[in-house]
C-alpha cells in the first residue's frame, strides 16, 4: 500500500514537471513580447503634451493624437476614433500592469461626438472595453468596427453595432470606404486565444484624404508587394515604440527606421509616429523614437515622417506647414 503511494506521488510529481516545463516553453516561445510589456520605468519623465485640440472646429479635416495608438480623426465633419484607450492601465486588471506615463491628452467626456469606433487588433493597448462602454453610452448609434474573431469580445460586454472585418474587406458608408489591411502582428487576450482573430490596419478613404492607421507591426516585404492594394495614402499613422530588445520585439514592432521604410514601400505622404511615450511596453528609452525619427527622416526629404505632441491640433489642409514638429 505505501509502496503504491510512493509510486503514486512520484507519477504526480513527474507528471507536474513535464507539464511545467512543457508550459514554460510554450509561453517563451508564444509570449516574449508580452512579458516584455512588464518593464516599467516611471522615472523616465514625460513626453510634453499641447491642448490646441481644444481649436478643433467639424469644418477642417484635421487629427489629435490623443496618446498611444489613439487617434481621433475628423474627416468632413465625422468624428472616428481608432483604438481608443483612456484606462490607466493596459491590462485586463485595473491594478496592475502597464500604467499609463501621460494622461489621455483629451480627456474622454470632452471628445466631441464621435461616429464610429476603429479596433487594429485586440491586444489591450489598442482594445481597452471600459473605454468602448464609455464611448458607447456616450455615443448613440456609435459603429464598432473591429477584426474578425472579435465581435464576441465586445457583444460579452453588451456592445452594440459591431461589424467585424477579414483582411481586405472594405464597406463603404457616409462617403468614406474603409479597409481592414494586414501587418505583421498577433493577437490575444489570454494564453489560450493566440492569433484566434485578426490583426492589422485601417484605410479610410474620404473625398479629401486618404488615411491609414498601422495598428501595431513589424516590417515585412508584404509592404512593398502589396504597394498598389494599399493605393494611395496622403496620411499615415505608424507605430515607433515597443522595439526593445530586437531580439524579442522585431516580428512584431518596427523601429523608427523600419517605419521610415514602410512609409517609403507605400509612397506615403505624411507619416506620423504613434504607440510611444504613453505606456511603458519596452526597453527603449522614453524619448528615443522620435530623435531616432528626426536622424533617419533627415536624410530623405521627399516624404515627411514626424511626430506630433499628445493633444495637438494638425489640420490636414496645412499639412506642408507642419511637417517639421518640435518634440
Ligand atoms: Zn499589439
Ligand atoms: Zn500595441
Amino acid at each position: 500500500m505505501i509502496k503504491n503511494l510512493k509510486y503514486f506521488i512520484r507519477y504526480v510529481a513527474v507528471s507536474i514537471l513535464v507539464i511545467s516545463i512543457i508550459l514554460f516553453v510554450y509561453l517563451l516561445n508564444n509570449f516574449r513580447s508580452l512579458f516584455n510589456t512588464f518593464n516599467t520605468n516611471y522615472d523616465a519623465g514625460k513626453i510634453p503634451m499641447s491642448a490646441s485640440w481644444k481649436e478643433q472646429t467639424a469644418s477642417e479635416n484635421s487629427f489629435v493624437w490623443v496618446g498611444h495608438a489613439t487617434i481621433l480623426l475628423n474627416l468632413n465633419g465625422e468624428n472616428i476614433l481608432i483604438d481608443p484607450i483612456f484606462s490607466e492601465r493596459a491590462s485586463p486588471f485595473s491594478f496592475i500592469g502597464p500604467r499609463r506615463l501621460i494622461e489621455p491628452a483629451i480627456p474622454i467626456n470632452e471628445l466631441p461626438k464621435i461616429s464610429k469606433v476603429l479596433i487594429s487588433h485586440n491586444h489591450y493597448d489598442h482594445l481597452d472595453i471600459p473605454t468602448l462602454i464609455e464611448l458607447q453610452n456616450k455615443n448613440t448609434d456609435l459603429l464598432f468596427f473591429v477584426p474578425k474573431g472579435d465581435k464576441t469580445l465586445l457583444q460579452r460586454n453588451n456592445l452594440l453595432n459591431i461589424k467585424e472585418f477579414e483582411w481586405w474587406q472594405s464597406t463603404s458608408i457616409n462617403n468614406k470606404v474603409f479597409t481592414f489591411f494586414p501587418v505583421k502582428h498577433w493577437s490575444a487576450r489570454t494564453f489560450f486565444d493566440r492569433n484566434n482573430s485578426l490583426w492589422g490596419g485601417w484605410k479610410i478613404q474620404s473625398s479629401d484624404y486618404t488615411v491609414a492607421h498601422f495598428g501595431d507591426t513589424g516590417y515585412d516585404s508584404l509592404f512593398s508587394m502589396e504597394r498598389e492594394k494599399f493605393g494611395n495614402i496622403d496620411v499615415a499613422f505608424i507605430p515607433i515604440g515597443s522595439y526593445a530588445p530586437r531580439e524579442i520585439e522585431k516580428d512584431h514592432h518596427v523601429n523608427p527606421e523600419e517605419a521610415i521604410k514602410i512609409a517609403e514601400d507605400l509612397n506615403i505622404d505624411y507619416s506620423f509616429g504613434i504607440h510611444w511615450g504613453t505606456f511603458f511596453l519596452s526597453k527603449e528609452p522614453l524619448f528615443e523614437p522620435p530623435e531616432l525619427i528626426n536622424k533617419y527622416q533627415s536624410l530623405k526629404t521627399e516624404k515627411s515622417f514626424s511626430t506630433s505632441k499628445p493633444g495637438q491640433l494638425i489640420l490636414l489642409d496645412s499639412l506642408e506647414y507642419q511637417t517639421i514638429l518640435d518634440n
